[in-house]
């Protein structure tokens, strides 16, 4: 073994070296993993994301009896590893409380009035939707924004509902630009009626949400040929048309809106669980190793035979990876650093659970030296690139290199790990400053990635029958050996910013 190989002409060489020698060893790499070693793991790997992808822990919705199997699994692996509590809360151990509340549309209605002749937006040609209980805009002035949003003065929307044309990928942040400048309602039209069906479907749903995030953001759909009915033919075609100059800008609309939308909403009591592995020298820092528990238990379609999404790569494959790792860091250990374990919830609602722990973080944020995010790790098989999710954002870019070029594996494709930052819990850490990566075999290949995306994300078939545990091994030991060094002061020393 040769830990001072660098070079890619010389890592090849130790790949060719490597296969050959794959009788006694299965890494190509100059750290070499034993066979019984990487058998370990596999058979952990496998165990644990049957257990928690099990029908029994009913896709591990927020909330459900599948978070309580979820949590006392959880709590259960990390105390048989020698972890305590690490919420720093006697009045909760292990379980940080995250308070969510869950809404589902119910009903909606849109009228439109010009001069003195009303018009109900017909259902079929029309969608509302609200996070509250309800919410109501009568009688209120209409501007018609196309399809503007920043360069909107905010006097134009102030109070008024803004008429905005459907912009697919974009009119999301349209929509929250002119709730900020003071929309009161946001009507956006469409094309036909079934674009209608699409955003009822993509809407209808029970959404989570974090209390201080609420907006109360009013949001409504409608077609074309209703503002056309509405308005007049001449009328519309002539806003659509003036639309289209390099002059346009926003127009007051001869027309009044009344909008309602309504929702059922309940409270959710939800958790993070949170795990210590003291360190031995007080003071000297925590690191981090975080995974969401949480999926979205049924989602298939109505009426499919499986609705129940076990979440087996998403993300029981995190967990288990997390899990495994953090015993095998207990054996190692104990290390100079803390080593706190954290399974978040409601990710898949929008990072809700990361987001409480950085509002309520059981230690201050500024030790936490370096956190590890394990979400969605295991589909790619021995051998695939490895994917930096946070590369060039932290100091922690010199150490992680280091590790992969001594783990003999290569960075994979940049743009395609760079894809996943904003969309993983480590983006909220890193919001607030803490240096989160993370390293997964499952954001190194474009093609390896795709597969699962189209075949199996967020969809009932995600399944422990084909998760696919090569790379993620790969990962894991990566990540002990990288975490065995930074968790101790004489290997490494926190770099100022
Ligand atoms: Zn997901």
């Amino acid at each position: 073994m040769d830990s001072g190989i660098t070079s890619a002409r010389a890592r090849g060489f130790a790949n060719i070296a490597g296969a050959l020698l794959l009788s006694a060893c299965v890494s190509s790499s100059d750290q070499r993993i034993s066979r019984n070693d990487y058998l370990a793991i596999e058979t952990a790997l496998s165990r644990d994301i049957s257990t928690l992808a099990s029908e029994e822990f009913a896709g591990r919705r927020p909330g459900t009896l599948g978070e309580a199997y979820t949590l006392k699994f959880i709590e259960d692996s990390l105390k048989s590893a020698g972890y305590v509590s690490g919420t720093n809360d006697p009045a909760n151990p292990w379980r940080a409380p995250v308070e969510l509340v869950s809404t589902t549309p119910s009903s909606y209605r849109v009228e439109l009035q010009v001069g003195r002749r009303r018009y109900l937006v017909p259902a079929a040609e029309s969608a509302g939707f609200t996070t509250r209980k309800r919410s109501l805009v009568e009688k209120a002035p209409m501007v018609f924004v196309g399809r503007l949003a920043e360069e909107v003065a905010g006097e134009d929307v102030l109070g008024r509902v803004a008429v905005i044309l459907s912009d697919p990928g974009k009119s999301p942040a349209r929509r929250d630009i002119l709730f900020e400048k003071g929309a009161v309602a946001i009507i956006t039209v469409v094309d036909t009626e079934d674009d209608i069906w699409d955003v009822s479907a993509a809407y209808s749903s029970e959404k989570l949400i974090l209390p201080s995030e609420e907006n109360g953001a009013l949001s409504a759909f409608v077609t074309a040929s209703a503002m056309s009915g509405a308005l007049g033919k001449n009328r519309w075609e002539g806003l659509l048309a003036s639309e289209q100059g390099s002059d346009f800008s926003p127009s007051e609309l001869p027309a009044l809106a009344t909008v309602e939308a309504n929702s059922i909403r309940r409270e959710v009591r939800s958790n993070n669980l949170i795990g210590l592995l003291p360190g031995k020298q007080p003071g000297s820092g925590a690191i981090l190793l975080l995974a969401h528990w949480d999926h979205f238990g049924e989602c298939g379609q109505e009426g499919d035979k499986d609705r129940l999404c076990n979440g087996a790569v998403d993300n029981a494959s995190g967990v288990a990876v997390m899990l495994e790792l953090a015993r095998r860091l207990a054996k190692n250990g104990p290390f100079d650093r803390d080593i706190y374990v954290l399974g978040t919830t409601a990710e898949e609602s929008g990072l809700l659970g990361v987001k409480a722990f950085v509002d309520q973080p059981p230690i201050p944020l500024e030790s936490i030296i370096a956190a590890f995010n394990f979400d969605t790790v295991a589909v790619a098989p021995r051998g695939t690139n490895v994917g930096f999710v946070g590369e060039g954002q932290t100091v922690l870019d010199a150490p992680v290199i280091e590790a992969i070029e001594k783990s003999g594996r290569l960075i994979g494709n940049r743009s395609l790990a760079d894809l996943f930052l904003q969309r993983q819990d480590g983006w909220i850490l890193l919001q607030k400053g803490v240096p989160a990566v993370a390293i997964t075999s499952a954001m190194g290949d474009d093609q390896v990635l795709n597969r699962f995306l189209d075949l199996r994300y967020h969809k009932a078939n995600d399944e422990p029958e084909v998760v696919e545990l090569g790379g993620a091994i790969e990962d894991l030991l990566l990540h002990e050996r990288l975490i065995s060094r930074l968790a101790n002061v004489r290997t490494y020393s926190v770099p100022a910013n």
